[in-house]
């Protein structure tokens, strides 16, 4: 057993070291990173096609998608506007910092001001690994439930951002909106927390100030 956490411990130091030099090469370039993560279908990918139009006058962005097998994903994302980079994770459920590395080699930086990593779908294991993104957003969705951050707190403390999609849908599920925000507040007092839906584009435009905000403080910041 002990041998067992110093391997695990060993193997998320290399990758902690790795996501800074993620880091350190992304600020060099000017780039700001941002990690999303989900449940699969919470609406990670219509949330990014959404999103790419109303940036395009702002920012330039370039995606890197997380997937186990396909590349449908960045597929979308490409003709929603972004230079897109797909990454298979050959059945890994997460993405790490070396696989956002090799993606990174592949997008030209100069030519991005912001890089929105598509993890895979799972609500557990990317919010374990750090990629050397400036922040961290958990999608969550109406379907999946209002007890997902009592479920999952440890996914849902590591966040900046809690986004709930699909509230086009709560009329039809028994959803309770507060107890939802209650859970998320009492897990993490700081973070950002906005309702949307990809599908009607109420609360996007909240989403996309809440984006340029974190440039905005993070090119300030340099
Ligand atoms: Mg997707």
């Amino acid at each position: 057993m002990t041998q067992r956490v110093a391997v695990v411990e060993r193997i998320t130091k290399v990758n902690d070291q790795l996501a800074e030099a993620n880091r350190a090469r992304l600020e060099a370039a000017g780039v700001f990173g941002l990690n999303i993560m989900a449940s699969p279908g919470a609406g990670k990918t219509t949330l990014i096609e959404r999103t790419l139009p109303l940036l395009a006058e702002r920012l330039r962005v370039g995606v890197i998608d997380g997937d186990l097998a396909t590349s449908l994903d960045a597929e979308r994302a490409a003709a929603a506007g972004a230079l897109a980079v797909q990454i298979n994770t050959g059945g890994a459920c997460h993405l790490d910092a070396n696989m956002v590395a090799q993606g990174l080699e592949q997008l030209p930086l100069g030519e991005i001001d912001l890089l929105i990593v598509e993890n895979v779908g799972n609500l557990i294991c990317p919010t374990g690994f750090q990629l050397g993104t400036h922040r961290n957003v958990l999608v969550s969705s109406v379907p999946e439930g209002d007890d997902k951050p009592y479920k999952y707190p440890s996914s849902f403390s590591r966040m900046d951002a809690v986004l709930l999609n699909k509230t086009d849908l709560l009329p039809v599920c028994d959803f309770d909106l507060e107890r939802f925000r209650r859970g998320v507040r009492t897990l993490n007092e700081g973070l950002a927390f906005l309702a949307l839906s990809c599908k009607t584009g109420e609360g996007l435009p909240a989403w996309i100030d809440w984006i340029a905000a974190q440039v905005e403080t993070s090119r300030k910041g340099r």
